[in-house]
């Protein structure tokens, strides 16, 4: 008897739990051994880690107004059209 074997199910339940706590040695030790094992967990892992990159970036995200801003003014565009009219 596998003392840490999971079945995939519980793998990737253990993978979303860890983005909310912290997992007990027993789990972690369980997890990485199942990785080892495992073909389809490690790129569900990956898609995870993934995700929880960019939730970092999207919540670190700053200033919201200034990009809006940005988009609308069209640096430069005009005054390069009439400077580069040569003919
Ligand atoms: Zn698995």
């Amino acid at each position: 008897m596998m003392p840490f074997n999971r079945t995939c199910k519980e793998v990737t339940a253990l993978v979303i739990a860890r983005e909310d706590r912290h997992l007990p040695w027993r789990e972690r030790l369980a997890l990485s051994v199942h990785m080892k094992l495992c073909d389809t967990c490690p790129v569900f892992e990956r898609q995870v880690l993934t995700m929880r990159n960019a939730m970092r970036q999207w919540r670190h995200y700053e200033d919201p107004d200034e990009a809006v801003a940005e988009q609308g003014k069209v640096p430069n565009s005009t005054q390069d059209t009439t400077n580069q009219r040569i003919f």
